[in-house]
């Protein structure tokens, strides 16, 4: 509950307006997670917010530990469902990559979360869950929104989580390290831009719209240059560097020609290409694009004056890795 929510709670409950902020300071600072915790709220007070709200944490249902320190949490929604979402610890950084979503209806035809579908949105408390439940939250210094799901399709549940990431009412996270990865979908863009303020990672995957629409096909109906210019203004006003992401497919997007058409499409803004190696899965026949092409076309956004890097992959081995975040079925086995 967002902190404008709480305190409209509060009010409703004729509860003194402190209460608001008492109860978050015990939720986000105290990391309670329980009412009876809330020692200097009265008991009466206590009682009559029982009858009507709860504090819940769900603790991890299971938890892979990868080779490279990388780990895989598994959490079982409200409904049932199990969510994924990926712990990835390197030097300094240990960065959260977490879900909005139960699948996804963007249906990426690279992605193996794609290709569950949607299966439902996660709250804003399932979404939280991932980070406030895990035993390495205070070491966690990024958090990205890049596990399952479009967050753009459950816009109201993620603006909210961020709210209480990044709030000092909450946890108080710098914006600058949380980043929203996002198809970007114009109008939902604009929406959410307005009402918090993020690092954002654009999936590209293709300077081509025909292409993009194929490979993305949740992409339909949205024309990728008036995306462009949404985020070359946004560029351009805040001076900040928007991240395109480019997932390297063999023989489908990694030609030279691609490269040209890229650094046309994003000339002139104040921009970063992340390359993705793809990671094949079962059931999908794509090839990843060999290390050789792929610094091939780094090398060619880079003569055209992009920044272009290549991401490493990390937690190939539990299937923690871009595009691997998909579950079949629910876990019991208890986090080590
Ligand atoms: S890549 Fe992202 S947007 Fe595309 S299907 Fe996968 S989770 Fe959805």
């Amino acid at each position: 509950m967002p902190q404008e929510s709480l305190r409209a709670f509060i009010q409703r409950l004729e509860m003194p307006r402190y209460r608001a902020n008492q109860i978050a300071e015990w939720l986000y600072r105290h990391h309670a997670d329980s009412l009876d915790q809330m020692t200097n709220v009265s008991l009466t007070d206590r009682r009559r917010i029982a009858e009507l709200a709860e504090v819940r944490v769900s603790s991890p249902t299971d938890c892979k530990v990868s080779a490279d320190g990388t780990k895989k949490y598994a959490f079982t929604t409200d409904g049932g469902d199990v969510v994924e979402s990926a712990l990835i610890p390197e030097g300094e950084r240990m960065t959260l990559c977490i879900s909005s979503q139960v699948g996804c209806r963007v249906g990426c035809t690279f992605c193996a979360t794609g290709a569950m579908r949607l299966r439902g949105n996660l709250s804003a408390g399932e979404i939280l869950n991932q980070y406030r439940s895990i035993p390495e939250r205070e070491h966690i210094t990024n958090v990205v929104y890049m596990g399952m799901g479009e967050p753009l399709d459950n816009l109201n549940a993620v603006v909210d989580s961020v709210e209480l990431l990044t709030s000092p009412h909450g946890y108080g996270l710098s914006n600058r390290r949380v980043t929203l990865s996002t198809v970007g979908k114009p109008a939902p863009l604009a929406r959410l831009l307005k009402r918090c303020d993020v690092r954002l990672a654009v999936s590209l995957h293709t300077p081509f719209q025909q292409q993009r629409r194929e490979l993305m096909p949740g992409t339909r109906g949205y024309d990728l240059n008036e995306l462009v210019a949404m985020l070359r203004e946004r560029a351009r006003e805040d001076r900040r560097r928007v991240s395109f992401e480019y997932v390297m497919l063999h023989d489908i997007n990694d030609s030279l020609s691609h490269a040209d058409a890229t650094a046309q499409l994003l000339s002139g803004m104040h921009t970063r290409v992340n390359l993705i190696p793809f990671h094949p899965w079962p059931g999908n026949d794509m090839q990843p694009s060999s290390p050789a092409r792929i610094e091939r076309f780094r090398a060619q956004l880079e003569r055209h004056g992009l920044t272009a890097t290549v991401r490493a992959t990390r937690g190939l081995d539990i299937e923690a890795a871009c595009g691997l975040l998909a579950t079949r079925r629910p876990q019991t086995v208890q986090p080590q």
